[in-house]
C-alpha cells in the first residue's frame, strides 16, 4: 500500500503547497537500503511534510519507521530490527546556496525535477543504520562464542548465568 507516497515529486512545488505525505513504501523499491537487509520482508512507514520556513526557505521533514530483517552481526542469522529515523532537510535549487549554511543544517540540492522521494528516504534510512545490529545476547546463537573471544568488548551482567552451550564446548573433540 504505497499509494500515499509518490515516488517522484516536484519537491519545491510540494513545499510551496505545504504538502503532507503519509503511507507505506514497499522495501523492494529501495534497492540500496535492501543491501543492508537479510531480505525484503518487513514494513516501512513514512510521514513527510514539506513547507516553507520563516525565511521562505523550502524544507522537507519527516519520520521513516522500518521493521526489517537484518543479519545479526554475531551469528549471521536473520533477526527483526526496528528502526526509526527522523530528518529535516532544506531544499535548495542550486549548489551555491549550500555555502553559508550552518553546520548543523542538512540540505539537499535538487538537481532533478521531479526528484526521487524514495531515494531521499533511502539515504536517510541508510544514515540511520549507524548501529551494528545484533541479537540480544540471550537470544544469539553466537553469544557464548563471542564472549569467550572478546571478553573486554562484551562485558555484561549475564556472565554468571549457567551457560547452555558450555556442555557442547566440553564435548567438542580436539583435532
Ligand atoms: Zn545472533
Amino acid at each position: 500500500m504505497s499509494q500515499g507516497i509518490p515516488e517522484h515529486v516536484d519537491l519545491m512545488r510540494a513545499a510551496r503547497q505545504d504538502s503532507h505525505y503519509i503511507g507505506s513504501i514497499d522495501i523492494a523499491k529501495m534497492p540500496r537500503f535492501s543491501e543492508y537487509l537479510a531480505n525484503q520482508d518487513g514494513q516501512l512507514d513514512v510521514d513527510i511534510r514539506l513547507g516553507t520556513d520563516e525565511h521562505h526557505q523550502a524544507f522537507m521533514e519527516g519520520v521513516a519507521s522500518a521493521r526489517v530483517q537484518v543479519l545479526c552481526q554475531r551469528c549471521l542469522q536473520p533477526m527483526w530490527h526496528d528502526m526509526k529515523t527522523t530528518f529535516r532537510l532544506l531544499l535548495l535549487d542550486s549548489e551555491y546556496k549550500m555555502e553559508g549554511l550552518q553546520d548543523d543544517v542538512d540540505a539537499i540540492v535538487l538537481t532533478e525535477v521531479p526528484t526521487s522521494l524514495y531515494s531521499i528516504i533511502e539515504d536517510e534510512l541508510i544514515l540511520g543504520f549507524a548501529l551494528v545490529p545484533k541479537h540480544d545476547e540471550a537470544l544469539c546463537e553466537a553469544g557464548v562464542y563471542m564472549r569467550e573471544q572478546q571478553p573486554s568488548v562484551e562485558q555484561d551482567q549475564t556472565t554468571d548465568k549457567p551457560n547452555p552451550f558450555a556442555v557442547l564446548k566440553d564435548l567438542k573433540i580436539d583435532g
